[in-house]
């Protein structure tokens, strides 16, 4: 089997206001609030043959707001979560660092914090994504700005119920082939 054949298409979605609301700096599950329709959108997506990715700006970390242990933590449940109820995300990133921020460790201005592409583009590197029927959802510009610095389609969700955004996305993207 050539790579080409195992190549898939990727669904790359941001975590706060795509999979949980945006309330700020989340770093623990008690403050994490699932956006409606999360599930049956990730099963969809892995029915669809998609590859599944969370990539999320954590600045939280060089703010001294929580650990990246914590962001590690969090992410553990969140995916087991998910699988719970078959809905499987692949691999996740996430960007600690803030040219701004007070640990040390993080303050940096990086290559990974969105708007740039760091996180898309080392994913397309760790993952066979096929470029074609690949997406971006995020919530923020930046989210998109990103998705046009990695040449992938970016789709603006505004938080109502991502089943219904992402079937749609999928319509769209079968009609495009
Ligand atoms: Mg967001
Ligand atoms: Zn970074």
């Amino acid at each position: 089997m050539n790579s080409a054949a195992t190549e898939k298409p990727a669904a790359f979605l941001d975590r706060d206001g795509v999979i949980n609301y945006d309330d700020g700096y989340i770093g623990t599950r008690e403050r994490f609030r699932w956006i409606p329709g999360v599930v049956p959108a990730i099963r969809r997506l892995n029915q669809a043959g998609y590859l599944v990715f969370i990539f999320s700006n954590q600045s939280g970390v060089a703010r001294g707001m929580f650990s990246e242990n914590a962001v590690r933590q969090l992410h553990d449940w969140l995916r087991g979560e998910l699988a719970k109820q078959s809905a499987r995300i692949d691999d996740i990133r996430y960007c600690p660092h803030h040219k701004d921020g007070i640990v040390a460790d993080y303050i940096r201005d990086c290559d990974c914090r969105k708007p740039k592409p760091g996180m898309l583009l080392d994913l397309m590197r760790a993952w066979p994504v096929q470029r074609a029927g690949s997406f971006v959802v995020g919530d923020k510009l930046t989210d998109i700005a990103a998705a046009e610095a990695a040449g992938l389609p970016g789709y603006l969700f505004s938080g109502d119920d991502l089943a219904s955004f992402v079937d749609r996305i999928l319509d769209e993207m079968s009609q495009r082939r």
